[in-house]
């Protein structure tokens, strides 16, 4: 699709909408020459330049990409209009499509019921989430693994519930002996399990944690924020293919937060929070005296912590759905491109006499270090960052990210590596871009490169 072109377009059909209120002209006050516009646009474009160019397959660092054309013409449009999907008074058009992306999100878990809203981000989902784990289990805390995502402990400050890291495996995923250590105290009321950790893309055992939660009496969130659309792939034919159970299970699972501003194609501002029983929405009730007055429907503000939120975002996501469907065919083919890209560098990296895998990349996240001579943690870290730091520089920069691997977790996978540090940077590549396939091999060179004089 040509960009230019429909963001002609779309402003024109915002205009030819307008149109039929009647004439009206903006205030002087609002009142902006195109001459004084141009200076201001030339500064402000080259502010920034001074950008990581998270859209070239050479970088290969964080969660990063620029969204589809298609969510930027879509959010654009509405963010014309500026509707707020905080009530039905404030953006009708975008909360019914808020609802229908919603449904779908829940039909691709295999959800039968739900209930649930997008939110500004991940962060805010799993809030929400908490916040009613917190109100099902008044005075128990939660239990997620060492490598969760900080906002867990975080939000369970915010809370005032109680936070229980357990052990991950050799792997990075919970460790379940030590999960049912610490649900036999009777403390934890809710289990946070994720489908992909930030740092390592693990993929939490969900379907067997899902029998232990249950016999303890004992809630289960799936924190998909980063992974959720991976389960597009669970089952799938060929080399991405992702073993089903875990993803299966997840429909089982009693809330999922899942970020479409990550693996599904949207600009920031769009995460998701879903429950499977819609009763919960009783724990959101509050008057609200100045809104939700030209309906009786229901109003994503009487089932969302958050009150003003950008009925763009669900215009966005709406019409990126439209075109990329949450199908396999769809908006799968894209994460199997990435999927492939992380196998494809993984094997690479394990025929590499310089670098080493840290571990097998689990979805699309690919980590690895130099191999150093004495092997030390020190050493490894030390060569690490001058990889990341010297990647950057020169006619022909590769974008990486550094993980930060603790002593027990580097001795689980390479015992062999002196320990003598508390924690070792390795090299972490999140290959999210379809297009890494094309440059897996390019990408590897310059690493090896690097390594070789690091
Ligand atoms: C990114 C991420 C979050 C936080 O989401 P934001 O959208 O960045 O606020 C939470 N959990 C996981 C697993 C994530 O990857």
């Amino acid at each position: 699709m040509d960009l230019q072109h429909w963001l002609g377009r779309a402003t024109d059909a915002v205009q030819d909408w307008a149109a039929a209120f009647g004439p009206y002209r903006p205030h002087p006050s609002l009142e902006v020459d195109d001459a004084r516009f141009a200076s201001a646009f030339e500064e402000f474009t080259g502010r920034l330049a001074d950008n990581y160019p998270f859209f070239h397959p050479h970088y290969a660092g964080q969660m990063l990409k620029p969204p589809h054309p298609a969510a930027v013409v879509g959010y654009l449009t509405a963010m014309l209009i500026n509707p707020n999907n905080h009530a039905l008074d404030g953006g009708p058009a975008t909360a019914a499509m808020e609802r229908e992306v919603v449904a779908r999100l829940a039909a691709m878990f295999g959800y039968g019921t739900h209930l649930g809203h997008l939110t500004t981000s991940g962060t805010i989902a799993n809030l929400e989430a908490l916040f009613v784990a917190r109100e099902l289990h008044p005075g128990r805390g939660v239990a997620h693994s060492a490598d969760a995502h900080y906002t867990h402990a975080r939000m369970c400050h915010v809370l005032g519930m109680s936070s229980h890291p357990v052990r991950t495996d050799e792997k990075g995923r919970m460790d379940l002996d030590a999960l049912e250590d610490v649900l036999r105290t009777g403390r934890v009321g809710t289990v946070v399990v994720a489908t992909g950790t930030t740092g390592l893309g693990a993929v939490d055992p969900v379907h067997e944690v899902l029998p232990l939660a249950a016999r303890h009496g004992v809630r289960v969130h799936v924190d998909a924020a980063y992974g959720g659309f991976f389960t597009l792939l669970a089952g799938a034919e060929g080399p991405e293919g992702l073993p089903p159970e875990p993803w299966r299970a997840v429909a089982r699972a009693d809330s999922i937060v899942v970020d479409p501003h990550k693996h599904g194609l949207q600009p920031y501002g769009c995460g998701a929070v879903l429950f499977r029983d819609p009763e919960v929405g009783r724990f959101y009730l509050h008057d609200s005296p100045y809104t939700y007055f030209t309906s009786t429907e229901l109003h994503l503000g009487e089932i969302s912590l958050e009150c003003s939120r950008a009925g763009a975002s669900a215009a966005a996501l709406w019409l990126t759905f439209r075109l990329l469907p949450p199908t396999p065919d769809g908006l799968g083919r894209v994460l199997a491109a990435g999927r492939r890209a992380a196998l494809g560098w993984a094997d690479l990296i394990e025929a590499s006499d310089v670098l080493e895998l840290y571990q097998r990349p689990q979805l699309d996240i690919v980590t690895c270090f130099p191999a150093v001579d004495p092997a030390t943690l020190t050493g490894v870290d030390a060569a690490s960052a001058r990889i990341l730091a010297d990647g950057m520089t020169g006619p022909d920069p590769v974008f990486l990210s550094t993980f930060k691997a603790g002593r027990e977790a580097f001795a689980a996978r390479h015992p062999k590596v002196t320990a003598d540090a508390d924690a070792a940077r390795v090299l972490r590549s999140v290959l999210m871009k379809p297009e890494s396939e094309d440059h897996v091999r390019c990408l590897h060179d310059r690493v090896e490169r690097l390594a070789r004089t690091a």
